[in-house]
């Protein structure tokens, strides 16, 4: 299949283990920011082919992980209120909140839909003018332009029985609060390809040059992700510290401009909470004053009111892990507490989650046990 077996091919990923094995004269330590590039990773077993001089640790970038319990405790309580419907992209579905998730909420009759698109919320809010409709919008700035248009044409349209609780967060802030910590270990970055088709990346140098870090903007498929890993070696053996873009098929330096500008018309920069790590200033999304009639948290404001303080499981160290201090398999309760039947955490059961990636790709029985 043309553009998908030529970034899996083995002799090529042979090829470029060879080169990073012949290039590399002392440990460094690289993230992968994006949780698909650490599927990718754990998937095709891409870490285990490396030298042993090069550590990858995992980095924030599945948003659904990220999203705090604070606000799924939100989506729990808009989910079971009667007259609602409220549309969600799958993995929220098994996010556990401080009691259960938006799943048990359906299972109880609460109206809960599975939706591909914010326009497809857009579309059921058409179809049911005496419904509230409400879209849980997660994502990074790969998401953000469709839930903007999905703002953008409600209010053309006149549609006001749309709200969205919003949960959109931004790479960049990330990156620097990670590299800001004095625990930090990361010299090099896999930046994450689809954030900067939409963003660009010129926002990534003045990062890569005030930390000192080198930045490969990459994709998601092994050689990808090879690729991003030997240019982010060849710099860090010469002392160089800039942002490279492998990911040339689909990144532009300068980004999507009619993207950036439909967020910026619908969204304004705010401080965000990330689940397991704390609040990140200037780190998240949210709408701008014009659009807050379609704003959940105030639309629902009054039920809201009663939800009691959220409360996370202590034994989780999913904060640990997505700022690289730990892996999935060093959790106590990896694999026995927590496994995707009975999560307690939004890793083991998002699709971009590493708690789910070393449990669907390793021999979790095997990795139990070596924490
Ligand atoms: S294994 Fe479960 S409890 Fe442990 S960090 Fe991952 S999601 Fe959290």
């Amino acid at each position: 299949m043309k553009f998908v077996d030529e970034y899996r091919n083995a002799d090529l990923a042979q090829k470029y283990v060879q080169e990073i094995t012949q290039t590399i004269t002392r440990p460094w330590t690289i993230m992968e920011i994006c949780g698909g590039q650490t599927h990718s990773i754990v998937k095709y077993g891409i870490d285990r082919l490396l030298p042993p001089e090069i550590t990858l640790i995992h980095g924030p970038g599945c948003p659904v992980c990220v999203t705090p319990i604070e606000l799924i405790d939100c989506a729990l309580k808009i989910a079971s209120l009667p007259n609602v419907i409220f549309c969600s992209f799958g993995d929220m579905l098994r996010v556990p909140g401080s009691e259960k998730d938006l799943l048990t909420i359906k299972a109880s009759g609460g109206d809960v839909r599975i939706v591909y698109s914010p326009l497809d919320s857009l579309k059921i809010a058409q179809e049911n003018p005496d419904k509230e409709v409400v879209f849980f919008a997660v994502g990074f700035e790969t998401t953000t332009p469709a839930t903007a248009m999905a703002v953008y044409q409600a209010d053309q349209q006149g549609i006001e029985n749309l709200s969205l609780l919003v949960s959109h967060v931004l790479v960049p802030p990330a990156m620097s609060a990670l590299l800001s910590s004095p625990n930090c270990v990361v010299q090099g970055f896999l930046a994450a390809g689809h954030v900067c088709t939409v963003m660009g990346y010129e926002a990534y140098k003045p990062i890569a040059q005030k930390y000192k870090v080198h930045i490969v903007i990459t994709g998601f498929e092994p050689i990808d992700v090879l690729q991003g890993i030997y240019h982010c070696i060849q710099q860090l053996e010469t002392g160089k510290y800039d942002c490279e873009n492998q990911y040339i098929r689909s990144v532009k330096s300068q980004g999507n401009f009619l993207a950036q500008q439909l967020i910026q018309e619908i969204f304004e920069v705010v401080p965000r909470r990330w689940r397991g790590i704390g609040e990140i200033r200037e780190s998240g999304l949210g709408l701008r004053p014009e659009y807050s009639l379609y704003d959940a948290l105030k639309r629902f404001e009054s039920p809201l009111s009663s939800l009691t303080p959220s409360t996370a499981p202590q034994v989780c160290i999913s904060g640990e892990i997505m700022q690289g201090y730990k892996k999935p398999n060093d959790c106590p309760a990896f694999g026995t507490q927590c496994t995707p039947e009975n999560p307690l955490g939004a890793p083991m059961v998002s699709s971009e989650g590493a708690c789910a990636a070393y449990y669907r790709y390793r021999n979790h029985r095997q990795l139990v046990g070596q924490y």
